[in-house]
């Protein structure tokens, strides 16, 4: 599958907001966004982001940031839009949901890994088991009950050598409950809107491919 290579703070920078992709510095001084918050390029210092956007380009970009927040192309986006659709309730709510509940936004939200990607090369990897069992998959969708633990043979690995002191100060949200002795996650419940610690507006991405 193949990846986004635009380096992630240019991805931010179009997108017009942080979008938290490089861990710990998108929450320090050295954040581009604080110094360049305008779009890449030679122009983009002197057009800055003045320019009046149609609602369906307001629309695009909402579906846009979500996708590189979550680190999916587009065909993954587009397929988890379906399966949002297809389940019963609010597709907006469904989205962020199945977005939410996928194994490697759940190793990051876990405090984990210091982003997505990180997370993803955990998952990856082989560092992460559901239930006793290995799951290398970053597309698996946690379930209520799951316990997703580093395994006890990969603690010497360099990502999650130093987690227990990490993990410390890091606060969890709501659906999830960590233990940070063990290494260990466990899915309270399905994460509800307000849990999913998401600036991005499921509405507007409805409305985005409702047009298509
Ligand atoms: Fe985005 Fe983080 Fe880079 Fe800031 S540091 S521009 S939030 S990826």
């Amino acid at each position: 599958m193949g990846r986004d290579l635009t380096p992630k703070c240019k991805q931010c920078r179009r997108a017009g907001e942080k979008l938290m992709l490089k861990g710990s510095k998108c929450s320090t001084q050295k954040c581009p966004m604080v110094s360049k918050n305008y779009p890449p390029g030679i122009h983009g210092s002197k057009l800055g982001r003045s320019r009046k956007l149609s609602d369906y380009a307001v629309q695009l970009k909402e579906k846009q940031k979500a996708k590189k927040q979550y680190r999916l192309l587009e065909k993954q986006f587009s397929l988890i839009f379906e399966k949002a659709k297809s389940k019963k309730g609010d597709i907006g709510v469904n989205l962020l949901t199945l977005l939410e509940i996928r194994l490697d936004n759940t190793v990051f939200r876990l405090g984990f890994a210091s982003s997505r990607d990180e997370a993803r090369q955990i998952v990856n990897h082989g560092l992460i088991t559901i239930n006793d069992r290995k799951v290398d998959i970053p597309s698996y969708r946690v379930k209520e009950g799951d316990i997703i633990k580093i395994k006890d043979t990969k603690r010497n690995k360099k990502k999650v050598k130093n987690l227990g002191e990490e993990l410390k100060k890091y606060e969890t949200p709501g659906w999830l409950n960590l233990d940070i002795k063990n290494l260990e996650g466990k899915v309270l419940h399905m994460p509800d809107i307000a849990e999913t610690q998401t600036n991005i507006s499921s509405q507007m991405i409805v409305e985005f491919y409702s047009k298509k």
